[in-house]
């Protein structure tokens, strides 16, 4: 393959470069960004790395994505700070590509420019009532009850519904079941977003159905997180046991992948245990599997307003791909009544001008990481300079620490650069269209003031949600 010569001939270890400055952006401060800034900062000591993100505040997903109740994963967050600390490196807070600077406008200031800033948008259904209210995007939810501030206003109506619908069986589903069915005395005591304990609080949400297009073998969460939901307290769970029988295909799936054998089993074991029937106000998760959405139901009382979701039955069948089986319908329908429904089907990146993307594969074009000119093989060529990393490079998949490999996985140039703009040239760019940056001692700012709030209250932080807020404690 062309491209795959071009690289290797272009391309080196980091470690091996010359001595002279070389001026490298990252966008996006999350795990992807983070990674990428250490690996190169310790590569190459005249490296000086500038770090940009549209948020006022660093780390990502590990501050909008990661459970509230899973404060371990977001002990990172200390390496990442020692990383911003660094001397060569500099954050550049509420500054976005597109709309502050361009994407050309970097590839000109910078020798280097990695864009690490994931999938910030959402896959769609494309099924007939999805624009009906009641019906939102897992990441929506979950930015919202993280303080994201573009979801600070968002308010989904957990009083006046009992049942909500999650769709799809990954991970996020999980994080969103048990923020919808833990204790909320549990919840008080992480960093979740005060207004959304407050709705929490005040929830009358008492069934969450989890629904699989396939069946538990292909259920794409893990044993961690699965076994979480399944411990909360006084929950009855219900597992249909005749979803559980496999096929020879499905015991050719679990023969070779001992998470998936994991899971089989918990599911196994939870259909049996426990009692057949929910006691009076008991909160219920029920597991739905061999069922996709065909179309929303609008509300007859609530105008304009989800009361159900239309779900086909499926059967497997060998797919494409060698040992994966695609769920297909069966032409047989039901009903399942709600209030509220979350789309967790996985996310999708944000195109920037100047951009090339795969549409079909929902990434930007690259090899190991070089990011190319098109997304077909034989036509590509390298774009000098430009690199991707982490959800942007490989699809919405993956924990925090598959971008450690990720970081380490993309190449980097052995070229003979010029003397570039760099930091300073962002900055006076910046400066003369009135953005205004926010470095990493104005963030301090912020996590300050949310540790000294959370004080009172015994968690450990109680985030800023709004815009306005977050910009003016920064700039205190
Ligand atoms: P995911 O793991 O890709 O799960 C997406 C789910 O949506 C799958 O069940 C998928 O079913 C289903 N789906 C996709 N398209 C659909 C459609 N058109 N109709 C019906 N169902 C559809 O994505 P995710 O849950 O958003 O998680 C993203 C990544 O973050 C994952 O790698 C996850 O492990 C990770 N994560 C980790 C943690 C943690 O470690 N605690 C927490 C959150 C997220 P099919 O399998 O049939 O496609």
């Amino acid at each position: 393959m062309a491209i795959y010569k071009a690289a290797k001939l272009l391309s080196r270890s980091f470690s091996s470069l010359s001595s002279r400055p070389l001026r490298v952006c990252v966008v996006g401060s999350g795990p992807a960004g983070f990674y990428t800034a250490e690996k190169m900062l310790k590569a190459h000591e005249e490296a000086e790395v500038d770090i940009l993100d549209r948020l006022p505040m660093p780390f990502g997903l590990v501050r909008s994505g990661v459970a509230p109740d899973h404060p371990e994963t977001k002990i990172v967050t200390n390496q990442f700070t020692r990383v911003a600390q660094n001397e060569r490196c500099s954050f550049f807070g509420n500054v976005s590509l597109g709309s502050s600077v361009s994407l050309s406008e970097l590839r000109d200031m910078y020798h280097v420019v990695v864009l690490a800033y994931g999938a910030e948008s959402d896959r769609v259904l494309g099924i007939s009532g999805e624009e009906l209210a009641g019906i939102h995007s897992a990441r929506e939810f979950v930015w919202w009850y993280n303080g994201h501030p573009d979801c600070s206003n968002m308010a989904p109506d957990l009083k006046s519904v009992d049942t909500a619908v999650i769709l799809g069986q990954g991970n996020v589903t999980l994080d969103i079941a048990r923020v919808l069915l833990r204790p909320t005395t549990e919840l008080a005591k992480t960093d979740i977003a005060s207004h959304a304990l407050s709705a929490l609080e005040e929830s009358s949400i008492r069934k969450v159905y989890l629904v699989g297009r396939r069946g538990p073998v292909q259920a794409a969460c893990t044993a961690k997180e699965l076994r979480e939901v399944l411990g909360i307290k006084d929950l009855y769970v219900h597992i249909d046991e005749d979803d559980l029988r496999t096929t020879p295909a499905d015991e050719e799936e679990l023969k070779n992948n001992r998470i998936r054998r994991r899971i089989h089993e918990l599911l196994s074991k939870a259909a049996i245990s426990g009692t057949s029937h929910p006691s009076p106000g008991q909160r219920e998760i029920h597991f739905v599997f061999f069922r996709k959405p065909d179309k929303f139901i609008g509300s007859d009382e609530r105008s304009g307003h989800v009361a159900g979701v239309r779900l086909e039955k499926t059967i497997l069948k060998e797919s494409v791909h060698p040992g994966k089986q695609a769920a297909e319908g069966t032409g047989q329908y039901e009903d399942l009544e709600c209030g509220l429904v979350l789309k967790s089907i996985g996310y999708k990146s944000v195109l920037v001008d100047g951009l090339p993307f795969d549409l079909q594969k929902g990434v930007v074009p690259n090899y190991r990481g070089r990011v190319l000119s098109c997304a077909s093989e034989d036509l590509a060529q390298v774009e000098e300079g430009l690199y991707v990393c982490g959800w942007l490079k490989r699809g919405p998949t993956g924990i925090i620490a598959t971008n450690l490999y990720c970081a380490e996985e993309t190449e980097h140039p052995h070229l003979p650069w010029q003397s570039q703009a760099g930091r300073q040239g962002l900055q006076q760019l910046l400066d003369s269209r009135n953005v205004r940056a926010v470095p990493f001692s104005a963030w301090e700012k912020i996590d300050n003031e949310e540790k000294q709030r959370a004080s009172l209250r015994s968690k450990p932080r109680e985030k800023l949600t709004r815009w306005e807020e977050l910009l003016e404690v920064a700039a205190k």
